[in-house]
């Protein structure tokens, strides 16, 4: 087909709100910087596209909150521990206690066969058993009536349907954003702008500078009707026979993680975080497209071989998959300072570290753009490598950047100054005044030598 073009006459979009902070994605992230910004005093709108709040966490039926526990300690607390709790109370939330994380049995064989379906196990550690930590296997719709319940108590002025469309920017500042909407397009401005899209589309429509990167897609589900504990019991008194099988419902699927089916809290509901689908765009629409067709044509082979030979899946159905295409990478923000895979890797610690996650730190510059002002980018697009993002990009840690980005809005806001020149000492202090760990004391284990600038 020859690519051709239109040239759009200008148009005019209703100004239907305006406050001091405007946080554009209510996934993780946003929810995570709206919240925070609010409780310090701001006025705050959240724009979101869907229906509902948590991004991949709930349309994308991500169901493990994980990467926020070193050897030592928790390392992400605040707003993430808030919505932790508030699945708990809800019976909705499955976490290991703390005496199952203890140095001397969590290592064990019996810890590993008690927790390791749950997903909240230690994968970055090359031993076996890989050691239990503190981790959250959770329900999709716990997390959005969490999401619902934290956004309304803290006064933010949600509108959801609202698909972002353009940056308003003038003089090298964002003003606002343009929505589309059922009701036509629409401005809401806004004094910062929180780009918590995942994708990076305000930051990138606003002009700053960004690189592509790219990971597997993944068309996540869940399945009914499987007798867990008999699919537990087969896996360990049959281990041969186990791995052979699951190495063919592998190779079947082509490609995804060792545990590809894991337990949720409803009983006899696993989650299928497969297949893996590389050299897809997660900006492209007939990559997306694709992605949907050629995830579930593999996950119905993988349902008939479960079907007839693993033992526990004979009844197995599915229950939907998640109404969101699970993309991992897209475009990754180049700010002030792009984080590298080393950093992650070294536990480089950074005097203006905000936020972290797992055994990493964030530094504030990793969220201000180069060349916009009062524009922050928080979540899964932050200015980090493409290899750096793939092993920092979990949700706690997203949670903990929309945090610190909220609170820095306010920071800037209250003293008159603009984000790229917010006090980052008042950021980390507010960050542990309110529950939150802003990774300002590197955990004895971090390299605590300062990037080279
Ligand atoms: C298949 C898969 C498995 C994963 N496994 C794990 C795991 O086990 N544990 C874990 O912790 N993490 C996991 N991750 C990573 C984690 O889910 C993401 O990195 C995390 O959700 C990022 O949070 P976020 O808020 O930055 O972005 P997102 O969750 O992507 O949220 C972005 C939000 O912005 C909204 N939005 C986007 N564009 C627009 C627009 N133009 N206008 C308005 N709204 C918009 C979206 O609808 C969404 O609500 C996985 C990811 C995938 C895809």
């Amino acid at each position: 087909m020859t690519i051709k073009t239109i040239q759009e006459s200008a148009r005019e979009a209703a100004i239907v709100d305006r406050s001091d902070v405007v946080v554009v994605g209510g996934g993780p992230a946003g929810i995570s910087a709206a919240v925070s910004a609010a409780r310090n005093g701001a006025s705050v709108t959240l724009l979101e596209r869907y229906a509902y709040l948590g991004g991949l966490a709930s349309g994308g039926m991500v169901l493990i909150l994980d990467d926020m526990h070193n050897d030592l300690e928790i390392t992400v607390r605040g707003i993430c521990m808030e919505m932790i709790e508030r699945m708990e109370r809800m019976g909705l939330c499955v976490t290991p206690p703390e005496r199952d994380r203890q140095p001397d049995i969590r290592e064990t064989q019996a810890m590993w066969q008690k927790w390791s379906r749950w997903g909240v196990f230690d994968f970055h550690t090359k031993s076996m058993p890989h050691p239990v930590c503190y981790a959250a296997a959770f329900d999709p719709d716990g997390y959005k009536r969490a999401s619902n319940e934290l956004i309304q108590d803290s006064g933010v002025k949600l509108r959801l349907h609202s698909w972002f469309s353009s940056a308003i920017v003038e003089d090298g500042a964002i003003k606002g954003v343009i929505c589309e909407t059922k009701d036509g397009r629409q401005a809401i401005l806004g004094d910062v702008v929180i780009d918590t899209s995942g994708d990076l589309d305000v930051a990138a429509s606003a002009g700053a500078r960004f690189q592509e990167g790219t990971f597997i897609l993944t068309t996540v589900s869940r399945w009914g009707g499987v007798d867990t504990d008999k699919a537990e019991r087969y896996q360990y008194e049959n281990p041969e026979e186990f791995a052979r099988v699951d190495h063919e419902a592998k190779r079947l699927i082509g490609g995804c993680w060792n545990y590809w089916w894991l337990k949720t809290p409803l009983p006899g509901v696993v989650w299928l975080n497969c297949p893996h689908m590389p050299k897809l765009s997660g900006t492209k629409v007939e990559d997306l497209t694709e992605a949907e067709f050629e995830g579930r044509r593999r996950m119905d082979r993988l349902l008939a071989f479960a079907h007839e030979n693993l033992p526990g899946f004979e009844n197995a159905y599915v229950v939907d998959f998640a109404p969101q295409t699970g993309v991992r990478q897209t475009r990754q923000l180049e700010g002030e300072y792009v984080v590298t895979k080393d950093d992650v890797m070294s536990r480089r610690h950074f005097a203006d570290t905000v936020c972290r996650g797992r055994d990493y730190y964030t530094p504030y510059r990793a969220m201000v753009p180069q060349d916009i002002d009062q524009l922050l980018v928080a979540g899964r697009h932050y200015s980090a490598t493409p290899q750096a993002q793939k092993s920092s990009r979990e949700i706690p840690p997203c949670m903990a950047m929309g945090e610190a980005a909220g609170i820095a809005a306010t920071v800037a806001l209250n003293a008159g100054r603009t984000v790229r020149d917010a006090d980052v000492g008042l950021i980390q202090k507010k960050m542990r005044d309110q529950g939150a760990d802003p990774g300002d004391i590197p955990s004895t284990n971090a390299l605590t030598q300062e990037a080279a600038e």
